[in-house]
């Protein structure tokens, strides 16, 4: 407390910094507050996700700013609504003991006349995301003429999402005497770029060096083939029964099919991404908090600044494109002094991106193996040990005490306890007994049938049908409903193709292709007696064994849209013993949210 106080920071803010239980101030707040509270500069700071850069310059900012005045001051500047609703939250927490302080929130999804109205009422501090922001001001229904400071919070981030316009023409209504903080968890070229475009000699800030991880993360890699990706996902969450974690992948399309199959099969889980509405993102982050939902899937636009503490895992489950994302990615877990773990689940063609982050976050990833079957159920049976030795006797239960005891009565304690885990048991290696193992390295049978019953096909048309590689993928997986690894090594010349799956998905390729027309013309299928084998091309897409897949669930969620219409003909043989969710946390309600609504329990 004393600490904060030395920064220069009074009285009611300080009351305000108990009420939150902020002992000691982060890094960046150490280094930015006083400069902040001294002077009026501009000022570039650069600390990863989580080390309390809000405070850093929402402190100085209620600081200076004069409550009397009803004139908007302040301007914060956030790429997304959820993170613009935290730092408005915040920003009213820090201000308790402001009479008078109005801090307002714009964003896009809510309704324009009501922000309209709360700025009329005279808002000291705006915090907004650049879309809306923009929009009102060309309306004329905010006035930012007057303000003095202006920050660009995850300004990595607002850039990375196409928000350079924006900012600049917002900044164009702003005097050009303000002063501008801008703070960062990465330093791309473009923020150097903003930064001297809009700022005069800014006082530079760095916590920790550039774009480094946090300390807390530990950054595991699992090496598996592409196909296996959702099984080893699985795997991972079922040997880590308290995860409570964010999954990211590339697409919105992959994060609503992967929380779609999760959901399916029996998990806590809920997608996060921008085509949902506003209130089905809130009601997603609101179970995400509270704990109903274990396994939240997201991309990296809509999970940027999620503000949840105890994430124990982030799980990449596709790296992103940009490997600077993967900062931002594993910055959701370590958070606020606790350790965190950040999974990458690779295929062999991108193994040699893990050398790059390692290069950016300047740590070591360690290679992991996916947990086998009968490790899982080991898991399984101590958390089950454990949560029945957690659990609080329900006294409730006395009145049926004595019949059940009847029931029961033949049994010792040795045989009940084993009935008992049982119950769990079972399920679970039934579930994983035929298992294999996912692991690339230690799957050498795999390599050598791997020409065995793949199938390479030849088809008539190609790139003067305006097919590259991947739309041509895209649309025979569609067309067959396969799963998007169910259609490999796919090569497009100027006016035929090829492409392989499965011997086992044969008889479906040749029957759609019977009596086919694109556009009006025949399109011919034929099998080549080539494999295929010498096109590759770096461990991408290669062939498998058929029925090797007992784990089930792959990835293999149909049309787009319609992710539960599975093939009855798929590898797995169909009435695979499917396992019961996870967590049971007893006073769960079985309703999550949003896209994740419905819970069920498989046996
Ligand atoms: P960033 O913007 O750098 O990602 P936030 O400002 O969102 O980080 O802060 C992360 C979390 O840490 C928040 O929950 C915040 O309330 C908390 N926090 C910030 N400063 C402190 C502090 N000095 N002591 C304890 N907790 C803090
Ligand atoms: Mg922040």
């Amino acid at each position: 407390m004393t600490a904060f106080k030395a920064l220069g920071l009074e009285e009611n803010l300080l009351k305000a910094i108990t009420d939150m239980g902020f002992e000691t101030p982060s890094e960046v707040q150490e280094k930015a507050i006083p400069i902040l509270l001294d002077r009026e500069t501009d000022m570039v700071a650069l600390a990863q996700t989580g080390t309390g850069k809000t405070a850093a310059f929402g402190f100085p900012m209620l600081q200076k700013i004069d409550v009397k005045s009803r004139t908007t001051q302040g301007l914060i500047l956030s790429p997304t609504r959820e993170l613009c609703l935290q730092i408005t939250n915040e920003m009213i927490a820090y201000g308790k003991y402001m009479p008078g302080l109005n801090v307002t929130a714009i964003y896009g999804g809510a309704s324009i006349t009501d922000q309209a109205r709360q700025i009329k009422r005279g808002a000291q501090v705006i915090v907004a995301t650049p879309g809306r922001m923009k929009d009102m001001i060309g309306r004329g229904l905010i006035d930012i003429s007057k303000i003095e400071y202006c920050v660009l919070d995850e300004a990595d981030e607002m850039l990375n999402m196409g928000f350079y316009d924006d900012i600049v023409e917002i900044l164009s209504h702003s005097p050009k005497d303000k002063s501008t903080w801008l703070f960062s968890a990465t330093m791309p070229k473009e923020v150097s770029t903003i930064a001297k475009k809009f700022m005069h000699a800014p006082v530079e800030i760095t916590v920790g060096s550039k774009n480094k991880g946090s300390d807390q993360v530990t950054h595991e890699y699992y090496l598996v083939n592409a196909r296996d990706r959702y099984n080893a996902l699985k795997r991972l969450a079922d040997a880590n029964p308290d995860i409570f974690s964010v999954i990211f992948c590339r697409t919105k399309r992959d994060t609503q099919k992967v929380a779609e199959q999760l959901i399916e099969d029996g998990y806590n889980a809920a997608a996060l991404h921008g085509d949902l509405s506003q209130s089905q993102r809130d009601l997603v982050m609101k179970s995400f908090r509270n704990r109903q939902i274990q396994m939240l899937v997201a991309t990296d636009v809509a999970a940027r600044g999620i503000d949840v503490d105890d994430i124990t895992h982030v799980i990449n489950y596709q790296l992103p494109d940009e490997i600077e994302i993967y900062t931002h990615r594993s910055g959701r877990t370590g958070r606020a002094g606790k350790t965190g773990i950040s999974m990458v689940i690779v295929s062999k063609s991108e193994v040699r991106k893990i050398r790059t982050i390692e290069k950016i976050i300047q740590k070591q990833f360690v290679a992991k193996e996916i947990p086998s079957g009968m490790e899982i159920c080991e898991v399984q049976l101590f958390h089950l040990a454990n949560t029945i030795k957690d659990t609080k006797i329900n006294n409730e239960i006395d009145a049926y005490l004595p019949k059940i005891n009847e029931v029961l009565a033949d049994f010792t304690k040795e045989e009940l306890i084993k009935k008992v885990f049982s119950v769990e048991f079972t399920r679970f290696f039934n579930y994983y007994k035929k298992s294999k193992d996912l692991n690339i390295s230690g799957d050498r049978s795999y390599a050598e049938s791997e020409d065995k019953d793949t199938v390479r096909y030849f088809l008539n048309i190609g790139e003067k049908d305006d097919f590259d590689w991947m739309s041509l993928k895209d649309f025979l997986r569609d067309l067959l409903q396969l799963g998007k690894d169910d259609v490999y090594k796919v090569d497009v010349k100027d006016s035929f193709s090829f492409f392989n799956t499965d011997a086992a998905h044969q008889e479906l390729v040749m029957g759609i292709f019977k009596d086919f027309k694109l556009e009006g013309r025949q399109v011919n299928v034929e099998i080549s007696q080539d494999t295929g084998r010498s096109k590759g091309g770096g461990g991408r897409d290669r062939g498998k064994r058929r029925g090797s897949r007992s784990g089930g669930g792959d990835d293999r969620g149909g049309r787009q849209g319609d992710f539960k219409k599975r093939r009855g003909a798929s590898s797995d043989g169909g009435d695979r013993p499917r396992f019961k969710g996870k967590s049971r946390r007893t006073n769960e309600r079985p309703q999550s949210a949003g896209t994740g609504g419905r819970r069920r329990r498989k046996v």
